[in-house]
């Protein structure tokens, strides 16, 4: 069903059962007795924003965290219930594995869930060790289990490829693994693993990622991912065709969107603005009927169609031809094979993929009458 173009909804849930190396995610471990006091004060800045915002029904709602399996499914519902919607909007949860239970899958369904989104990251328990974390055998076959029986027709499989203790065989059994999977994921995110300021991981050199083995390991995603029948549509992602996440394709396009909870992005027409990323200034300002919001800033029109480009490069929509210098066009197309031209477009191959910092930096604004041409779609055929 196509959906009319309007705003998506992100719901932060900062709770996780355990903390891995790796994640710099505003996320806690020790506040599963807040739980409560945290979905009153997000139900209470949705009321908020529904009364002082012109922000319509949402087209697409995402739960995202930390942990959102770890509410209970009453309090979940509750939340995505609160949210105004479009007919037909697109409501994703993202789940570990072992909290996917029958339980919460039935009651996500009831209450207009969709898609699911599995933090996997890796099969491999060695592997999963070096990150930091941990699964219970056989969970991720359960949670698909319990995801198929609820009726919940798609579900994205994220992994995480570049850690220590990885081969390029143990990626290669985690992707064929997933791929195993009854139901298969119509919908593949893999992400290199990325070094982040203040985490366990960023103390720890010797389990910094290695360049060439990430590069090979995309390859490796991408070769499995075509093989199941899933096509990339943006650098990390892949998608049976009309499975792309409608959410993430809104954000590439620099659509509207509002955050919930502590530690969420909003954009509204050029305007980014943050919510607080203290979990208790959050429940405070809510408490005493102020706004959660911490900062913004605002894009100039440069800037922001500066980004539009960096953000559609990554898409399989490529950027327009003016986009690139005829020197530039010489060197990334013909020599370096880093993009390639598609009508009228051009687009990352795969190498370029790899390399799509190289390309970034040498994009520049086109002339407005290139800009009209067509970008990132606001929706796709399902
Ligand atoms: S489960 Fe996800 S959000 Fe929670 S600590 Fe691990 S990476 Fe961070």
């Amino acid at each position: 069903m196509d959906a009319t173009p309007g705003p998506g909804v992100y719901v932060h849930v900062p709770f996780c059962a355990t903390r891995c190396d790796y994640c710099a995610f505003a996320t806690w471990t020790d506040k599963v007795h807040l739980v409560d006091a945290y979905v009153a004060a997000v139900l209470e800045e949705i009321a908020a924003a529904a009364e002082q915002e012109d922000l319509g029904p949402a087209a697409t709602v995402y739960v995202g965290g930390g942990t959102p399996s770890l509410l209970p499914p009453s309090a979940l519902c509750t939340i995505i219930e609160a949210i105004e919607r479009q007919d037909g909007a697109e409501v994703t949860v993202e789940c570990n594995p072992e909290s996917t239970t029958n339980e919460l899958m039935a009651a996500l369904a009831d209450c207009g869930v969709g898609r699911i989104s599995l933090g996997v990251q890796s099969t491999s328990p060695r592997v999963l060790a070096s990150l930091g974390r941990s699964q219970h055998p056989g969970s991720l076959r359960r949670a698909v289990s319990a995801i198929a029986d609820a009726g919940i027709g798609r579900y994205n499989v994220d992994l995480i490829y570049g850690a220590a203790d990885e081969h390029d065989a143990d990626f290669a059994a985690s992707l064929r693994d997933v791929f195993a999977l009854d139901p298969a994921p119509s919908h593949l995110s893999a992400y290199a693993l990325t070094i982040e300021a203040g985490t366990p991981l960023a103390r720890d050199p010797h389990r910094h990622p290695d360049d060439d083995a990430q590069a090979r390991r995309y390859i490796l995603a991408d070769e499995a991912a075509e093989a199941a029948g899933l096509s990339w549509y943006e650098i990390s992602n892949w998608a049976v065709p009309g499975h792309e996440s409608r959410h993430n394709l809104d954000c590439w396009r620099q659509g509207d969107y509002r955050g919930f909870g502590c530690a969420a992005h909003s954009h509204r027409g050029g305007r980014r603005f943050w919510n607080t990323v203290s979990f208790e200034r959050y429940l405070a300002a809510i408490r005493e009927g102020k706004t959660a919001v911490a900062g913004e800033e605002r894009l100039d029109a440069s800037r922001y169609a500066e980004e539009a480009l960096e953000l559609s490069l990554r898409t399989r929509w490529g950027v327009p031809e003016g986009a690139v210098s005829p020197d530039d066009r010489r060197l990334l197309v013909e020599e370096a094979r880093l993009l390639e031209p598609r009508d009228d477009r051009l687009v990352l191959t795969r190498k370029g993929r790899i390399l799509a910092n190289e390309v970034a930096v040498r994009l520049r604004v086109p002339e407005p009458e290139h800009l009209s041409a067509p970008k990132v779609p606001s929706v796709t055929n399902r």
